[in-house]
């Protein structure tokens, strides 16, 4: 590993200068993945700017509308753990509690999490020099590919690793970015970038701007839910994931979102799934309708047409448990 020193800006403002000062700079929140690629060398900054030391960057609060604010610093823990967001916005609190293990929730953030790298072993073995890191292969199209994606690929087929950024698109939540050009706010729908845009990255984060805030919408009487499949019932990625948030009027269907985790490069909204629901009585018959439309354009890989079956098996497990 590159020798290399480690700041600790007490601002937003002060940690952005330490980025622009050393080119190649990192930020740090928990640590858990930054530490992972420095391990691996896919990463070798000069500088690490730890954002863990800024006060007040984990805070959680309610607006009197019932919106809610996440500092990007507030762990995966404190999130789950909330009375404010279990109250109005369970998808979010339930994701951020199944998310690995309860020694990584304590440590890793909510900031860190929506915007850890993918888990594709290609991308995170130093050896491979893949499209993400440059090359020209995608390792996954002709390689070991049971844990990649079956829509949204192509160049690159690596699935998106947050199981808090499936529940944020869900519910409409936005990113607050400050940066070197002012301060914007995203929505969580459309920050996410899909590889035929750029293949080297997830996100629109641009160099030098640093997540200061997340924004929950007030849920409006919308109920909702997350829920995973993985291969082992301990700490682990899902295999798919779903996150899913529904307004009624009675037992009909007013409004739905419905995103997918874990199967495509950015967190997928299955839109002809919520078309499907839109309308109908929350019961069995609307639950198969959309868990059929759920898959609809999917393109496995050699090894992972599995995903179809399990999305519509996740899909409808969660509309019936929401019903
Ligand atoms: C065994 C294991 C199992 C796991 N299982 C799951 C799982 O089931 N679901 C899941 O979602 N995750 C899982 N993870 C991943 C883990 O949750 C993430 O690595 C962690 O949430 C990252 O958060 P962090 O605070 O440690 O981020 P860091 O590692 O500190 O940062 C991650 C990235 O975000 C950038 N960054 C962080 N904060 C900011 C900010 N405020 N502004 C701009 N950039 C920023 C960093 O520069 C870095 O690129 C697992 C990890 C392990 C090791």
């Amino acid at each position: 590993m590159n020798r290399f020193e480690i700041a600790q800006p007490q601002s937003v403002a002060q940690a952005r200068e330490l980025l622009a000062e050393k080119p190649g700079s990192v930020l740090k929140a928990g640590g858990i993945d930054v530490l992972d690629h420095l391990k691996e060398h896919l990463v070798e900054p000069p500088r690490l700017v730890n954002l863990k030391a800024v006060p007040g960057l984990d805070s959680i609060s309610a607006d009197p509308d019932g919106g809610l604010r996440l500092g990007p610093l507030a762990t995966l823990a404190k999130v789950a753990a909330s009375p404010e967001v279990r109250r109005s916005h369970a998808a979010l609190a339930e994701a951020c509690g199944e998310a690995a293990s309860p020694q990584i929730r304590n440590v890793a953030t909510l900031g860190g999490n929506v915007l850890q790298r993918p888990r594709c072993w290609y991308y995170r073995l130093e050896s491979y020099r893949c499209l993400k890191k440059g090359g020209d292969v995608c390792y996954a199209v002709g390689g070991e590919n049971r844990y990649n994606v079956i829509f949204g690929g192509g160049p690159s087929y690596a699935p998106h690793p947050s199981n808090a950024a499936v529940a944020l698109v869900a519910l409409g939540a936005s990113f607050v970015l400050e940066g070197p050009k002012g301060t914007r706010t995203v929505p969580a729908g459309e920050f996410f970038v899909l590889p035929s845009r750029d293949a080297q990255r997830e996100n629109d984060l641009q160099p030098g701007e640093v997540l200061t805030e997340v924004r929950v919408p007030p849920a409006a009487g919308a109920r909702s839910t997350y829920d995973a499949v993985r291969e082992r019932d301990g700490f682990d990625w899902p295999l798919v994931s779903v996150a899913a948030a529904l307004k009624l009027e009675g037992r009909t269907v007013r409004e739905a979102r419905l995103v997918l985790g874990a199967v495509a490069p950015v967190p997928w909204r299955a839109t002809r799934a919520e078309q499907a629901l839109v309308g109908r009585p929350l019961g069995d018959e609307a639950a198969a309708a959309a868990a059929r439309a759920a898959t609809v354009g999917a393109a496995p890989l050699s090894d992972n047409g599995y995903k179809v079956g399990l999305v519509q098996s996740l899909v409808r497990r969660t509309l019936l448990g929401l019903a």
